[in-house]
């Protein structure tokens, strides 16, 4: 087996084996860096990632209890200012122990650890509500959002926690928000059959990972992935990066995803 003892699978590392196996290989086995831009324009892209980086922080921040006058004061940008009044205007006040912000969470699985981490989770009646915040200036489908790994560990890794054993898949619900799209989050609910199908493909998944030779990490046959992957000049696959905007439906790559901070 390639994978070291102490390997931690995340929904990025699995949603990268998904795209290209040889992402996988070189990212988490070789741990390569290789310098190259993911995405153009890089000064426009560089900008949108600060920005997100600073959304991020000001949530964090708010939880942590300074006072939200405190932190609007701090802001100059005026696109981070509407994203944070958008986020106000959630009206988002829980109370002390029913919430968790940008909290690590890991699970037992298949020999190793599978971890989420989640920007918010909420308890509240019985609930359990993750909340992911999404910075990018894309809003991909519903359908395609549904798909990615991050639909699958988030719920799972919490249905799946020892603190959550009293609590039922149903009641427990993701939400992806954005921002930038404050008035159409994208909302789904977990169910029993729900986990049971993640459980089956994840551990699957896992599996065909952890016994792997090196000669069957293959490169994708899908070009378009390579457009924003740092690896493709290595993979002689082009050297110019994809521009984001330019793809109808970006989250066939990993344009709409890059900028938003879940690469653990
Ligand atoms: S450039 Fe393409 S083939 Fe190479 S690692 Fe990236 S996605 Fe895979």
């Amino acid at each position: 087996m390639l994978l070291p003892d102490s390997f931690v699978f995340t929904q990025q590392n699995l949603q990268d084996y998904k795209d290209c196996a040889y992402r996988f290989y070189l990212k988490e086995i070789l741990r390569l860096d290789w310098p190259a831009v993911e995405s153009e324009p890089i000064r426009e892209q560089e900008a949108l990632m600060l920005m997100g980086t600073r959304f991020h922080l000001l949530c964090q921040q708010y939880f942590s209890g300074i006072p939200a006058d405190v932190l609007s004061g701090q802001i100059t940008h005026p696109e981070l200012t509407d994203w944070w009044q958008n986020f106000l205007n959630l009206n988002l006040h829980p109370t002390p122990g029913s919430f968790s912000v940008e909290k690590l969470n890991t699970i037992p699985f298949g020999g190793f650890r599978l971890a989420a981490k989640i920007d918010l989770m909420l308890k509240t009646d019985g609930k359990i509500i993750i909340y992911d915040w999404k910075t990018s200036q894309h809003q991909p489908k519903r359908q395609t959002l549904l798909a990615r790994m991050q639909s699958k560990v988030y719920p799972f890794v919490i249905s799946n926690l020892p603190a959550s054993q009293t609590v039922q898949p149903e009641s427990i619900e993701m939400v992806y928000w954005y921002p930038a799209f404050p008035q159409s989050p994208v909302i789904f609910a977990y169910s029993s059959a729900q986990n049971d199908a993640d459980q089956t493909e994840l551990e699957l998944l896992a599996a065909e990972i952890t016994s792997k030779d090196k000669e069957a990490f293959n490169k994708t046959d899908n070009t378009k992935v390579c457009k924003f992957c740092r690896y493709r000049s290595l993979c002689d696959r082009g050297k110019e990066a994809g521009t984001s905007e330019l793809d109808e439906e970006p989250a066939d790559s990993d344009a709409a995803f890059i900028f938003d901070f879940d690469s653990i």
